[in-house]
């Protein structure tokens, strides 16, 4: 039996590469619904290639268009449209695997009925996780999912660490995530101000989507990695480190109590940690290309402790703040950034603002404790108010 996959944000830049690893081994995996918001054309052309029973796109302007073209080309896959529908192809009965990347806290619903529906659950979407937090977590395993990891972070966490979890606790010292440094990793803090949206979405290391991008810029991407390290391995926010890895060769690493680390290798390309999510606890072929110790150049490590990289990435410590405080302060958190990237990636404030933005909101009264995922929602919504407010004192627009 192949195993059946929903892939949510089959169109960005995880999903195709999601689709490329699985076009590699049509013999193991299916594909039952692709998902998208608006680029009718791209999900034209993966209906054409897999076939799926079910094409979402949130946008219902591209989903009649797609139910158009695709009729023109008899592919029988059924159109869906709008955010109930995602949730609808995350928890399908039929499917095994949901591959969740989507951007955002908007893939947050989908994700959490996958893991109640106690899917296989490979998490891409780390916002999900950073506002969802314990009731993501709960959801996980009241529903019996197995939840996978796909950031190529945790997934290097995940691969180092002792099959027998319960055991984590007893054994590991810390876990010390990489990170590339991004675009402006030697840029004079002080020039950060005029920075371009094109400047800060050109990463050294990686081809992403643009919001992630941004976050690798600020390093808020790290900071949301933090957090979802803290959820996914329960660990207490002091044992996660993070150190500046410029070559993104070593993906991360655990140090346990004895003194040894355990650290995971590989190319930077998004296809290695997907294709150990799909193929978990077995290996298949990633497409990837493998390292060549011979002809290699150096890896390097530089501390984020630094008083110029404290200035460069102030929004990093963000992310043990939020850990602190009151529960929901990390869906606070990540809202106000979502607010404050599209912003920034509209130019209506400076590259420097994000952080003013998020910093604002964070010191804003605490939401109460949330109990469910319409709390978490509500948070969202009433943090994005207050980041586009307090941005347009900031930045004066209208
Ligand atoms: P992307 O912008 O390339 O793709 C986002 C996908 O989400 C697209 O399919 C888009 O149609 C869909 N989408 C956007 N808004 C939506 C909405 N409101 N409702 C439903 N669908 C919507 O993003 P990406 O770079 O592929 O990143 C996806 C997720 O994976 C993010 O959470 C990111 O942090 C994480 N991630 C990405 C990478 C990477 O290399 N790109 C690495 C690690 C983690
Ligand atoms: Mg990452």
């Amino acid at each position: 039996m192949k195993n059946r996959i929903t892939v949510l944000g089959s169109t960005g830049s995880i999903g195709v590469n999601t689709l490329d690893v699985i076009a590699r081994h049509q013999d193991k995996f299916s594909i039952f619904a692709l998902t998208g918001a608006t680029q009718v054309d791209l999900m034209l052309r993966q209906c054409e290639t897999f076939k799926p029973d079910f094409a979402v796109m949130v946008n219902a302007d591209a989903a009649r268009l797609l139910e158009e073209k695709l009729s023109n080309e008899k592919i029988p896959t059924r159109v869906l449209s709008g955010s109930e529908a995602l949730i609808q192809v995350a928890s399908d009965e039929r499917v095994d695997t949901v591959m969740a990347a989507i951007v955002g806290a908007a893939g947050l619903s989908s994700c959490m009925a996958a893991a109640r529906a106690g899917k296989r659950l490979l998490l891409a979407n780390k916002e999900a996780l950073v506002v969802g937090a314990e009731l993501f977590m709960d959801a996980v395993k009241t529903g019996n999912a197995k939840l996978l990891p796909i950031d190529s972070e945790h997934s290097a966490i995940f691969q180092a660490l002792p099959e027998n979890q319960q055991s984590w606790r007893h054994v590991v010292n810390k876990i010390i995530l990489t990170a590339s440094g991004g675009p402006f990793r030697q840029k004079p803090w002080q020039e950060l101000k005029n920075v371009t949206p094109q400047e800060a979405c050109a990463h050294p290391n990686w081809v992403m989507g643009k919001k992630i991008s941004v976050d690798s810029a600020t390093m808020m991407n790290k900071a949301l990695e933090v957090i979802e390290a803290k959820f996914l391995f329960g660990m207490t926010p002091s044992q996660i480190e993070v150190i500046i890895h410029p070559q993104s060769i070593v993906h991360s690493m655990v140090e346990f109590v004895d003194g040894s680390i355990v650290a995971q290798l590989g190319t930077p390309d998004m296809r290695m940690p997907i294709s150990y999510g799909l193929a978990w606890p077995n290996r298949i072929t990633s497409g990837a290309a493998h390292i060549d110790f011979q002809h290699s150049s150096q890896m390097s490590f530089e501390s984020m402790e630094s008083h110029e990289h404290q200035l460069r990435f102030p929004g990093l410590k963000l992310a043990w703040d939020a850990l602190s405080a009151s529960n929901g302060m990390t869906a606070v958190l990540n809202a106000a950034n979502e607010v404050a990237v599209e912003l920034f990636l509209k130019e209506r404030i400076r590259f420097d603002q994000i952080h003013a933005v998020n910093l604002a909101v964070l010191s804003l009264p605490a939401p109460s404790s949330p109990r469910n995922l319409d709390d978490l929602l509500n948070i969202d919504a009433e943090t994005r108010v207050r980041a586009f407010e307090n941005a347009k004192k900031l930045a004066n627009f209208n």
